[in-house]
């Protein structure tokens, strides 16, 4: 079985891949990151979960890989590092990632079109879809004050 073509490895807990520079697991996980379930070209984030503090290309492949259930990364640990660029292998904080898609950082003003995420590091594209669902890996601001006292 050393003849299989492709270069994507399934890896689940508690092992972790070792062509990757930190804790990543996923399911026919290339190794730009793209896993079973995400395989388009700008499919080259992984990011990190809170439960288990290691990186999945996509909550599928934490669920797949994994026995418990899938919590996004904390909003107290923004600043620490919670996504990885397969395209470069570098670790955004998860404040850099989100803000990315939202306002560009001051450097030299050439960006092709706004609204668009790319690592910053080596330009990969990132997939604009997952912000639609970036609430299942990241912590996101809630309503919070639900003490509701409307009693009788
Ligand atoms: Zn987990
Ligand atoms: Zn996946
Ligand atoms: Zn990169």
């Amino acid at each position: 079985m050393s003849t299989n073509s492709s270069d994507r490895e399934t890896t689940t807990a508690p092992d972790t891949d070792p062509r990757f520079g930190v804790p990543l697991r996923g399911i026919d996980v290339d190794p730009e990151t793209r896993c079973a379930h995400w395989d388009d070209p700008v499919d080259v984030v992984a990011l990190r979960f809170g439960c288990c503090e290691t990186y999945y290309p996509c909550d599928a492949c934490h669920d797949a890989a994994t026995d418990h259930e899938a919590v996004p990364w904390p909003r107290e640990r923004f600043d620490e590092p919670a996504v990885l660029c397969g395209g470069c292998g570098t670790t955004l904080t998860a404040r850099a990632y989100l803000d990315c898609d939202s306002e560009a950082q001051g450097a030299s003003g050439s960006r092709t079109q706004s609204g668009d995420d790319t690592c910053p590091a080596c330009g990969a594209a990132f997939n604009p879809g997952c912000r639609k669902h970036r609430d299942r890996y990241f912590e996101v601001a809630g309503s919070d004050d639900g003490d509701g006292d409307d009693g009788l």
